[in-house]
């Protein structure tokens, strides 16, 4: 792909940076399985500080981490409750299911959240009829749900619910700095609520790839021997957990640009004729917006955009979602939306067609 297009399909996309990538070149590095790699071991040490949880443990990828939690709470059979549109249930390939014989019951909320209403009934009763209901999963911020950012209160809210009612709670932080920054919430007071908490740093945090599941002792222990056995344990690990400290130390403050420029991008769309887009929905560094059918559909837009330098993905048959992250700037999100909007006025129907599947490569 050539350096001059303004790659907004995700935020996974970014590549490591020269000073990144220097100090992955310079991490101190050990055998990770025995517990020797002093880079990862730092990694981890940060984590359980940031926090504020007893123990953590790398991984190799969001996904791995979201099943490293799910499998700590659950035995095959039990249930875990998520809403409708979350990752753990739609977008990690079945794993819960595949994996650990765990079955997602999804509930429908606002914007990729939940509040206890929607809870209240959904717990189980002891019967043999039934499976067990175990864990709650949500997510900070919401992926499909929009970007949004969990109120505190409401996040606490929903913890102690689930608490009360007897389950353990994951959360999967894919995007939890974006939370932490949009919120300015501390990452431990984010956390608190939760039994366990998966981040990634191949997202906002820019790294190559890697992620971290944290909680007790006793969850991190069970987690590690799960690792283990989906493949995920690692040897001189340090290589990448290097990049994550180095995103740790000078990629999560600069998320507020993202966060900027994701506001800047649905403003200059906003009022767009036959665009659906209301800025003040802008929570991240995600933007959806809709096109009006007459128009044309998500997937032909993307086509257009794709043409024209832009990569932006179908979300819905008729939405599209936008990513901002450390290799899009200020003048290329506008530059963006400036394409976007002359695809509408001059229109795109001429693109085939084709049948709208989630996360239709664009
Ligand atoms: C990206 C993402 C993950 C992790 O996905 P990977 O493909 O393993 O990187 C988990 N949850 C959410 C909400 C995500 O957006």
């Amino acid at each position: 792909m050539s350096e001059s297009v303004i790659n907004m399909y995700s935020d996974t996309v970014t590549k490591p940076s020269p000073a990144m990538r220097q100090a992955m070149a310079n991490a101190e590095v050990g055998d990770d399985m025995g517990g020797e790699d002093p880079t990862v071991n730092r990694l981890e040490a940060m984590a359980v500080e940031l926090f504020g949880k007893e123990a953590a443990v790398f991984a190799c990828s969001g996904t791995q981490s979201n099943q490293m939690g799910v499998r700590t709470h659950c035995i095959p059979g039990d249930e875990l409750l998520i809403e409708e549109r979350g990752h753990i249930a739609n977008f990690e390939g079945g794993a819960p299911a595949a994996i650990s014989g765990i079955s997602c019951r999804t509930i429908r909320g606002r914007f990729g959240m939940l509040d206890v209403d929607d809870l209240i009934g959904k717990v189980r009763v002891d019967n043999q009829h039934l499976c067990v209901t175990k864990l709650l999963c949500l997510e900070n911020t919401t992926n499909s749900g929009g970007g949004r950012v969990w109120p505190l209160e409401q996040l606490k809210r929903v913890c102690d619910w689930a608490h009360e009612a007897g389950l353990k709670t994951h959360l999967d932080g894919a995007r939890f700095f974006n939370a932490v920054i949009a919120s300015g919430v501390s990452p431990a007071e984010i956390a608190a609520g939760f039994d366990t908490v998966s981040i990634c740093f191949s997202k906002g945090l820019g790294c190559p790839m890697g992620s971290i599941l944290v909680g007790s002792t006793e969850q991190i222990h069970r987690a590690r021997r799960i690792r283990k056995l989906m493949g995920g344990a690692l040897r001189q690990a340090g290589i990448v957990a290097a990049a994550a400290i180095y995103a740790l130390e000078n990629n999560v403050e600069r998320i507020t640009e993202d966060h900027a420029n994701a506001k800047a991008f649905a403003e200059a769309l906003a009022g767009t004729d036959g665009v659906i887009i209301d800025p003040v929905d802008v929570e991240s560094n995600l933007v959806f917006f809709s096109i009006d059918p007459d128009l044309g559909d998500a997937m032909q837009l993307s086509a257009a955009l794709k043409e024209r330098g832009v990569r932006i993905g179908g979300m819905g048959p008729q939405t599209l979602r936008a990513c901002t992250h450390l290799d899009v700037n200020r003048e290329q999100v506008l530059q963006a939306a400036e394409i976007v909007k002359d695809c509408i006025a001059t229109g795109f129907a001429q693109y085939p067609k084709k049948p709208f599947g989630p996360f239709a490569r664009a």
